[in-house]
Order: structure tokens, then C-alpha cells, then sequence
């Protein structure tokens, strides 16, 4: 039996005291604009991103894909990072739904500078692909929960401006940046046309992600949400959560931070794994130093009751959240011990 799930932050269950915020909440109907409790949410979300107003939706990836889909006409061109799950864990969406082409660039820990953005822009003519959008994941996710600074972000984005491109920030989990640099929110959005929240990885809602950005894009973006059937009822019941998490969630992920940092330390420390240091809430190693491939790790060590993402080669993934304590790390270390000794 899993005990110690490290295998993700979206591993979280809705605490009591969310449900029972769930419980309690006002609702309408969301579709038609009615539901109080979401419009609230998307209110607060505006107001904390800076930007003019926001729409409720599903999954983060949904936010991602729509976002595609008002800033990308097919066969029209986006830049981002190759770790970037817009590309890698969206099941080819962005070919699919919105006809996007991709320019990735190879940038370090998931961040890529201003000049190799400059590097990418083509020529403008009817034989290039016209380039539409420039896309950044804070924090970024493959590239270790990596955390862009403010000044980096206005580079970029000031270089796709500059080529007449839009921006968009995937910010699955941005308040793990806002907590680990202690930028506001805002400010890392503020060179971006479009940025999304989501309240399944750290800040431990059941469902639900906010898009925000401009009142034009928006109301694009609600014609998008209708399309897929996202457009839902009353959803207040989520929502409810997702504000529950805004007034309860963020300061805490501070926790998360910590407890990633005593598990990389204490990794680090075990002979034959390689650990990358975390700056929030995500921790990698490589434990081809003892001679296993990641996926054989990841069996043993859930024969001891812990659970991590096997990546390719001998990398993990393993995730701090708000279901994991400094006990359950310490627990983990020793399970991982015992896996390294074979016993
Ligand atoms: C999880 C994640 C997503 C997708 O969010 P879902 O809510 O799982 O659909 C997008 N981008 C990044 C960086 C993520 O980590």
C-alpha cells in the first residue's frame, strides 16, 4: 500500500474544511454568467494576476489549449522551452485543436534566455511560418521547479513584443514562485498577455484552473470553453474550493518548500543518487548510480509504501504537497535507503 505519495502535488485530497466550504457554497448557474460563487473566484484570480478579467475552467490544460487556440491560427508558429508541458504532457493538443507549430528552444532548468529568443525569430515572409506567441511555465515544471526572475520574464517577453508576438505564462504553479521568491503574483504576470492558476497541484482543490488575461481574450476564450463543453453549471461547488485554497493554501507552500529541500538533503547523502537542489517544491534525482533504472526504483520503493514518477534513464520525480509532512519525508529517506542497500 502507497503511505507516502511523492508521485505528484495533484495527489492532494480536499480537507475537511474545504468540503465543507464546498458544501456551504452559493451557486448559479456558471454558463450563463450566474454563479456567484465563480464569478468571485474569477474576480479574485483577475485581481491577484493583474489582469482584467478571468474564466473558470477544468484543468489546467484546458487553460493551456484554449489559450493555443485564441493566440494560434493553424499552421502559425510558438516558441517555448522543449520541457514545456504545453508540448510534452498535453497529449499533442496544440497540433490537434489549435494547429500549432512549435519552435522549442533548449534552455536550462526549463528557462531559456532573451537572445535565444531573438535567435528563433524567422524572417517575416510567406515562406516561414508567421510566429504568433511566446510561451514560459512558472514554475517551470521538467526543468526542476525552477523559478524565472521577474527580470528574465520582461526579457523575453520583451523580445516576442518587439516581433509582434503575444505571451503566454502557463503558471500551473505560479504561487509556488510567488512563495519561494516572494514576488507578487502580478509582477511576474505583468509582461504576459495571458496566465493561468491551477488549484490542483499545490494549493490542493479537487478541480478546477482560472485563465486570465485581457476582456477581448476572455470573452474569446469563454467561445473556446463553450466549444469543449467546459462551460458548466453550477460549478460554485468547485469554485468554492478553489477560493478556499486562495485564503488558506498559498502561505503554506512554504511547508512544501522546506520538506522538498530536507528530501533532496537527505538523498544526497545516499551513495549512487544524484540530486538536483530544489527551489520549491519539486525534487529530481538519478539513481543510475545504483545501477537501477528508474522504473525498477520505483517498484522496490513502493514495495516500502513510497511513490515517485519514474522518468526516463534512472530520473525521478518526486513532489512535496500539503499531504506530505517532515515525518513522511524522513520516513521516505528511509525507505529509499533500504531500496539503495537492496534489502
Ligand atoms: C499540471 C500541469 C499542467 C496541466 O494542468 P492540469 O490541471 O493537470 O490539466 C500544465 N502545465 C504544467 C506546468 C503543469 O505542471
Amino acid at each position: 500500500m502507497i503511505e507516502i505519495d511523492l508521485y505528484s502535488d495533484t495527489q492532494t485530497r480536499p480537507t475537511t474544511a474545504m468540503r465543507k466550504a464546498m458544501a456551504e457554497a452559493e451557486v448559479g448557474d456558471e454558463q450563463q454568467g450566474r454563479d456567484p460563487t465563480v464569478n468571485r473566484l474569477r474576480e479574485r484570480v483577475a485581481e491577484l494576476l493583474g489582469k482584467e478579467d478571468a474564466v473558470f475552467l477544468p484543468s489546467g490544460t484546458m487553460c493551456n489549449q484554449i489559450a493555443l487556440l485564441v493566440h494560434v491560427r493553424p499552421g502559425e508558429e510558438v516558441i517555448c522551452d522543449q520541457t514545456a508541458h504545453i508540448i510534452t504532457s498535453e497529449g499533442g493538443g496544440g497540433a490537434a485543436l489549435a494547429g500549432a507549430m512549435f519552435r522549442t528552444l533548449a534552455g536550462s532548468r526549463g528557462m531559456f534566455a532573451a537572445e535565444q529568443v531573438e535567435a528563433a525569430i524567422r524572417p517575416d515572409n510567406r515562406y516561414c511560418p508567421r510566429q504568433v506567441l511566446l510561451a514560459v511555465e512558472q514554475t517551470s515544471n521538467l526543468g526542476g521547479g525552477a523559478v524565472w526572475p521577474t527580470k528574465r520574464l520582461a526579457e523575453v517577453a520583451a523580445v516576442a513584443r518587439k516581433h509582434g508576438l503575444k505571451t503566454h505564462m502557463d503558471g500551473a504553479r505560479l504561487m509556488n514562485a510567488v512563495v519561494a521568491s516572494g514576488t507578487p503574483a502580478h509582477k511576474f504576470c505583468e509582461p504576459f498577455d495571458s496566465v493561468w492558476l491551477d488549484f490542483t497541484k499545490g494549493l490542493g482543490a479537487p478541480v478546477g484552473a482560472v485563465l486570465a488575461g485581457p476582456k477581448a481574450f476572455v470573452r474569446e476564450a469563454w467561445r473556446f470553453k463553450h466549444q469543449f463543453g467546459g462551460a458548466m453549471r453550477q460549478s460554485g461547488i468547485i469554485a468554492a474550493a478553489c477560493l478556499y485554497a486562495l485564503e488558506h493554501n498559498i502561505g503554506r507552500l512554504a511547508e512544501d518548500h522546506s520538506n522538498a529541500r530536507r528530501l533532496a538533503e537527505g538523498l544526497a547523502q545516499i551513495p549512487g543518487i544524484a540530486v538536483e537542489e530544489p527551489e520549491t517544491n519539486l525534487v529530481f534525482l538519478d539513481v543510475s548510480g545504483l545501477g537501477m533504472a528508474s522504473t525498477e526504483f520505483r517498484d522496490r520503493l513502493a514495495g516500502h509504501g513510497v511513490r515517485m514518477q519514474p522518468l526516463k534513464g534512472g530520473r525521478l520525480r518526486a513532489v512535496t504537497h500539503l499531504d506530505i509532512t517532515a515525518a513522511m519525508v524522513d520516513e521516505a529517506l528511509a525507505a529509499v535507503r533500504a531500496v539503495a542497500k537492496r534489502s
